[in-house]
């Protein structure tokens, strides 16, 4: 157990504040011991500020510490979601400043919930007041004159959003004392902010993490203060897909979190959305070093600069070290939590913490780095050794939340009249300049991924139409059923920056995540940006939902044949015909009048087939053409692959997302985890094993969680009731191990197909299982911090990195199953990877000072980088070191005793966002058979 007696530094600091307390707490009164608690659990007089130094006492309303029997941030405790919102109950039933919502349910069936805070009046009227914000979103809605008398009635609305990221896990805590002290306190500045704004607090947005986390620190953390024996400080799982990406969803929308804010947002249209992490000594308030979006207003890069500013003042002037702003992110992707404000005319934001990644009081010394006096942190962080504790980061985000608060609060007509200003301006520019609209051809070639992109776009609520009937633009004649995005619309801006490319600058610095989410991009679809206004003549039916892809089965016939048009759901319907004999075509064919493409599926007709087939086609949009008989093509058979994925319990977070995808879509596969892969006979049990992308260097791959935290299960238990999920363990430790690689070398030596994204790919080049490919220089595996020191010193080398950027590439084997679907140049998703040779025959043997490397053997190059007739690389984003990627291969399919592995220097699975490149892993598992049973090159 750790000592609760007050170190002796502390004594003066407790001194202080007993004398200060009367004078500075009034007009409130200290809950009685309040004042001392918070005093011991603080580690220095500095790092508290009179604000939040003592607990406002109420004789109806129970504090935090009355229902905790703790203070928030008390040193070992943490707190659980159940708790949480047992707390935010009890608060909401006591006090008329408080109404409690329910938002949303996680993946595990656990509540989210919303507290919203004001004055009486407030919370009285805050249905009034939500349709006030609704209103002054739509400038359609509201002439200049209707808005400013309607803001003088209206309030700003801010949200607070706690425990998103798991292990930082302060958040909770600060917001539970928040919500207390902004109900309870007399103290003019919060009189101030009940009275102007409507606060919303979210104090458990990722609740499935929470638990988890909160059993972990119990279990594994509990009373343990020397950092440098601390074991891993977060369980495998914060969700049933995600980790840290939970974080990188606002586009995409998949996780259940990301959905509760998302409804919460566009019920109460908050001014601002504030998303609460820990990562910066001792506390960074975001705004990037830019480059800044330009589909963003400026007024929300002035307005969100200034609220920083503030707080850096106000908590200088508290005598708090170490508060900044500035330099942390850039910026210009908005595709974070918080980016539902950025991209909807709101204010996103955050603070990055001190968090000790757990709840015991750890001792620290940073480095220079962190210590330095810049224009952006005049009174840095101690440069010496120090103490922080869990309540000093409450202290930290609970006063400046208050500072925020208290600013917005003093600025509440601007910050209304700001936003009312961004939704006019989004809209005047869709009527005043091009593009006016943009046109989504519902023909392409996979029409239920043109209905998936639009449906991106509606979960937006960015408005779409559709044609109702032909009509001419500029840009040429479209068809009735094309889709419809007219830019006189609130969301213009959001609309442009999803559907153009985007221009990273070149000098623009390292970005922190990814440089392009253009959807046409991600989903290899033409959208027309027309520079017509005739376009607002179309006549278009608004669409209320997403739209809905039904193919059919034509003709009659004894054979049933599927043109494949890059369709991603063939994966889908090969499952759901597991025991239906499917054929694919080697070459083009044609049939019955009709031209299908290599890659089109053959299917016998047999008694009882129709029904499921139309049911198929019904369901997942593909069109099925039935014939009298075969056609006379060269064709391999096509049976449903077992499937295993492979999730290294060292890093679960990229591969979640493929796990993500395969369930959308239904696919049975295993979960195989290190245990299993240690385990052998894997041949037995997969025809093909998927191992995706992790951010793990090869050591690190191959010995996973240090065997000397072992054993460390994450199992089901009566203390652990959050743990094994999604998968469990009796040891999470050990990785893969010598033996588990053995064992991958001969699954695909006895002719499995292991299919490896990503920095996965160093796995078999780099570990032995395929020979001839040398990892070369100049290229950057990705850190798990886009804008991490590895990438940053790679930029001063000039290295090849394309963070997250769209660029062209070539099939050098267009008549390869994996470029079924695809034209013969197309583009791909790239993030950092390392770069690799062309495979060679032989390499050089120790002091063969003579002999030449073998002849490189190009023969399993599928696809390479760059455009073989000349097109720019970048198709969207930006990329820099360029020169040094251009024809080395994208994708390669290695040869290995009976089996084959092919490598992605990609990752095609990149957080459902690039579903264009999707189907060339579906490629891989539907055609496995043919890429195993074929020979290797020419030799
Ligand atoms: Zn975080």
């Amino acid at each position: 157990m750790k000592s609760r007696t007050l170190p002796a530094a502390l004594a003066p600091l407790l001194w202080l504040l007993a004398a200060a307390t009367r004078a500075d707490v009034a007009p409130d009164t200290a809950e009685p011991g309040s004042v001392e608690e918070i005093a011991r659990a603080t580690t220095e007089a500095r790092f508290l500020s009179p604000w939040v130094a003592y607990l406002p006492e109420s004789a109806t309303v129970p504090s935090p510490r009355a229902y905790l029997h703790r203070i928030p941030g008390a040193p070992g405790e943490l707190v659980e979601s159940a708790q949480a919102y047992g707390y935010c109950r009890a608060l909401a039933a006591a006090s008329p400043r408080v109404k409690l919502f329910t938002i949303g349910r996680s993946e595990e069936g656990r509540d989210i919930v919303l507290l919203a805070i004001a004055d009486e009046a407030g919370i009285r009227d805050l249905e009034r007041l939500k349709q006030a914000t609704a209103t002054l979103a739509d400038p359609r809605r509201a002439d200049p004159g209707t808005a400013a008398r309607l803001i003088d009635g209206a309030r700003p609305i801010y949200y607070f959003n706690a425990a998103l990221h798991s292990d930082e896990t302060g958040s909770t805590e600060s917001v539970l004392e928040l919500a207390y002290r902004l109900a309870v306190s007399e103290q003019p500045m919060i009189r101030r902010i009940r009275s102007n704004l409507v606060v919303l607090i979210n104090p458990v947005s990722n609740p499935d993490g929470r638990d988890k986390q909160v059993e972990w620190f119990y279990r594994y953390l509990k009373g343990r203060t020397d950092r440098a024996l601390l074991p891993r400080q977060a369980p495998p799982y914060w969700s049933r897909y995600a980790f840290v990406d939970i974080n990188r969803d606002a586009h995409q929308q998949t996780h259940e979190t990301t959905k509760a804010v998302h409804r919460m947002f566009h019920e109460w249209h908050p001014t601002v959305v504030h998303d609460l992490h820990e990562a910066v000594a001792l506390l960074m308030t975001w705004n990037g070093t830019g480059p800044y979006n330009p589909n963003i207003d400026p007024l929300t890069f002035s307005e969100f600069l200034e609220l920083s500013f503030h707080e850096v003042q106000a908590m200088n002037g508290l005598g708090m070290p170490g508060v900044s702003t500035w330099n942390f992110g850039e910026g210009f992707a908005h595709l974070f939590l918080d980016s539902v404000a950025m991209n909807h005319n709101s204010i996103g934001r955050g603070y990055e913490t001190w968090g000790n990644g757990s709840a015991e009081t750890l001792t620290w010394t940073l480095g220079p780095e962190d210590t330095s006096r810049e224009w952006w942190r005049l009174v840095p962080p101690p440069a010496t050794e120090f103490a922080w504790s869990a309540r000093d980061n409450v202290n930290y985000n609970e006063t400046a939340a208050l500072a925020a608060l208290d600013w917005s609060a003093l600025h509440a007509h601007e910050l209304l009249s700001n936003f009312y200003q961004k939704g006019y301006h989004s809209w005047r520019k869709g009527l005043d300049e091009p593009p006016f609209g943009f046109l989504i051809p519902a023909d392409q070639g996979d029409p239920a991924r043109v209905a998936a992109l639009v449906a991106r776009l509606i979960a937006q609520h960015i408005e779409v139409g559709r044609a109702s009937a032909p009509f001419a633009v500029r840009e040429g004649t479209f068809p009735a059923g094309t889709y419809v995005v007219r830019l006189d619309q609130p969301y213009r801006n959001y609309a442009v920056d999803l559907l153009l490319p985007q221009h990273y600058p070149k000098d623009g610095g390292e970005p922190y995540d990814d440089v392009s989410w253009s959807l046409p991009a991600h989903y290899h679809l033409d959208v027309v940006p027309s520079a017509d206004p005739a376009v607002r003549a179309a006549a278009i039916e608004p669409l209320a939902s997403a739209p809905v892809v039904r193919g059919r089965v034509n003709g009659a016939g004894t054979v049933y044949l599927l043109r494949d048009t890059g369709q991603e759901g063939l994966l889908e319907a090969r499952y759901r015909l597991a025991r239906e004999p499917i054929e694919i075509a080697e070459r083009a064919f044609s049939a019955g009048g009709r031209e299908y493409p290599a890659g089109s599926w053959i299917l016998k007709s047999r008694a009882g087939l129709a029904t499921p087939l139309a049911a198929v086609a019904a369901d997942l949009g593909l069109d099925f053409d039935a014939v009298g008989e075969v056609p006379a093509v060269p064709r391999h058979a096509a049976p449903a692959a077992r499937l295993g994925v492979y999730v290294p319990w060292a890093d679960t977070d990229s591969i979640g997302w493929i796990r993500y995808a395969l369930d959308q879509r239904h696919v049975p596969y295993a979960y195989v985890r290190d245990e299993d892969v240690r385990a052998g006979h894997l041949r037995e049990r997969y025809d093909v094993l998927i191992y995706g992308h992790v951010d793990l260097e090869l050591a690190e791959q191959i010995q996973g969680i240090p065997k000397a935290w072992g054993p460390m299960p994450f199992k089901k238990t009566a203390a652990t009731p959050a743990f094994g999920t999604p998968a469990e363990s009796d040891d999470i430790t050990g990785g893969l191990g010598g033996a588990g690689l053995a064992n991958l070398g001969e699954f695909v030596e006895r002719g499995g197909l292991l299919v490896t994204l990503g920095n996965g790919t160093m796995l078999p080049l780099e570990a032995g299982l395929v020979r001839g490919v040398r990892r070369e220089a100049g290229g950057v595996p990705r850190s798990s911090q886009g804008g991490g020191a590895d990438a940053a010193a790679a930029a001063q080398q000039a290295a090849t990195r394309t963070p997250g950027a769209h660029l062209r590439v070539s099939f050098a084997r267009p008549d390869h199953p994996l470029a079924y679907g695809y034209p013969a140049r197309t583009h791909v998703f790239r993030q950092n990877f390392a770069l690799y040779s062309t495979p060679r025959r032989w390499l050089r043997m120790a002091y063969c000072t003579t002999c030449l490397d073998g002849p490189y053997d190009p023969s399993g190059v599928v696809l390479e980088w760059g455009d073989r007739d000349g097109a720019p690389l970048v198709v969207s984003g930006q990329a820099w070191g360029e020169a040094n990627l251009v024809g080395r291969w994208a994708i390669l399919d290695a040869p290995v005793g009976m089996g084959h592995v092919v490598a992605f220097n990609f990752n095609p699975l990149h957080r459902d966002l690039n579903r264009g490149d999707q189907r060339l892993v579906w490629n891989a598992v539907l055609n496995w058979q043919a890429i195993v049973s074929a020979h290797a090159g020419p030799h």
